[in-house]
């Protein structure tokens, strides 16, 4: 067993620290006042080869797998989870491409992702059917040479700007919950009868856009079905494979919130003292800092596990205890930090309120806290987790 980064991914955790102190802190605050999205950063991201983390080096990636593209996203969590979220969606929407796509597909849509040419979006949830999937009604029909798409995916992250989506819609029959009657497409923007429908005001990570992706009769060629007729399980491996990555975000965020707040109270006074003087103050630090390394511990062996590709389902615990520890820890820190600033960390002269806004919707995507303990607790009765 060995705990040490290997140096190169030492090195791309350094040069991502302070890329991430010096030009994403910076817009953080002005990214959520005015939720445009921050194309500035992502040209950053684009330029400094971050794109392309955990994309293959055959596709123009850098091949840094998983585990790099979770130490990445934990250093920019520390200051902004709308700009996490933007390299979260590099491997999000190409998962299960990467998984189980042709290379000519991969070819096509990944490489892509990888140079920052092109964006995509994941769309598996529908107003009626969040964590029930297989309560989907987005039909797809077969028509000669293609597949006919008609339904509408909602709370899609980065709708607006993605270039491509992957989607998930039922080729069996409307009423089936067989995992078998869905299946994964490629559905390009630009074709005839996609549209992004409405937008949502949200709490927080804001600039990167959530909303509808309406299919109205879309027509896509029988090749850009990922993996085979019925590959429902595709939507399953590329989340599991992503749990680490949602975790991540977490990890970041808490991290984030807990420095800043300790900076906080070493210089502000109170009855005599700094406020870091009191015990009861030290005790929940100390908590928090145990807590957070430990959420570290489990996101990082998930992260090694989903890149030795053991995402399938004996795994699932693992990934999902890093998804649901991280996540949850997320917001409780969050919510502890803004308490340690007093007043002050209610206003938006500081960060700790929209650290706590942002934390919030890292529990419900990609898989509910409750979905996750679900996914625990089978593993734990299937005895996929069992300590003897
Ligand atoms: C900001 C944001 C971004 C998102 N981005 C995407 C995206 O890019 N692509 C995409 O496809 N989806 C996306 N989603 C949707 C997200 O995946 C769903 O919200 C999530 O799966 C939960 O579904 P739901 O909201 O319909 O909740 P519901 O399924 O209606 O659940 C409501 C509540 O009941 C609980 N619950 C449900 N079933 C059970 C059960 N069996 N036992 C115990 N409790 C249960 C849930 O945990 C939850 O607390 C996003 C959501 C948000 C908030």
């Amino acid at each position: 067993m060995d705990f040490d980064l290997s140096p190169e991914l030492a090195e791309l955790q350094a040069s991502v620290r302070k890329l991430a102190r010096e030009r994403v802190a910076p817009r953080a605050r002005g990214i959520d006042t005015t939720e445009e999205y921050p194309q500035d950063l992502f040209d950053l991201f684009v330029a400094s080869g971050l794109t392309g983390l955990c994309i293959p080096e055959s596709l123009g990636g850098s091949g840094a797998g998983i585990f790099g593209l979770v130490l990445a996203i934990e250093e920019v969590a520390k200051y902004s989870n709308a700009a996490a979220l933007m390299l979260l969606l590099t491997r999000l929407p190409a998962g299960p491409l990467l998984i189980a796509g042709t290379p000519e597909l991969q070819e096509q849509y990944v490489r892509p992702i990888a140079t920052g040419e092109q964006r995509a979006a994941f769309g598996l949830s529908e107003p009626q059917a969040g964590s029930d999937v297989m309560g989907m009604r987005t039909r797809a029909e077969a028509d000669g040479s293609d597949w006919v798409l008609t339904g509408t995916k909602c709370w899609m992250s980065g709708v607006s700007q993605a270039d491509w989506y992957c989607v998930f819609a039922k080729t069996g029959a409307p009423d089936s919950r067989a995992h078998d009657s869905v299946s994964a497409f490629i559905v390009e923007r630009s074709w005839p009868g996609v549209s992004v429908g409405r937008t949502d005001r949200k709490m927080g990570v804001k600039g990167v856009d959530t909303g509808e992706l309406i299919l109205d009769g879309v027509r896509v060629p029988k090749g850009n079905i990922v993996g085979e007729v019925g590959g429902f399980r595709l939507a399953m491996l590329g989340l599991n494979a992503m749990r680490p990555v949602v975790a991540a975000r977490g990890i970041g965020l808490a991290e984030g919130a807990l420095m800043y707040a300790v900076d906080y109270v070493q210089e502000r006074a109170a009855f005599g003292k700094h406020i870091a003087d009191f015990q009861g103050i030290q005790w929940k630090i100390a908590e928090m800092a145990a807590e957070i390394e430990a959420a570290r511990l489990l996101t990082y062996r998930s992260a090694w596990l989903a890149d030795r590709g053991q995402y399938t389902k004996e795994w699932v615990p693992f990934l999902s205890m890093a998804k649901y520890y991280a996540t949850e820890l997320a917001v409780k820190v969050s919510g502890e930090a803004l308490q340690m600033l007093g007043a002050a960390g209610y206003m938006e002269d500081h960060p700790l309120e929209l650290f706590y806004r942002d934390a919030k919707q890292l529990t419900i995507v990609e898989g509910t806290t409750q979905v996750q303990l679900g996914l625990i607790a089978r593993g734990v009765l299937d005895h996929d987790l069992w300590w003897d």
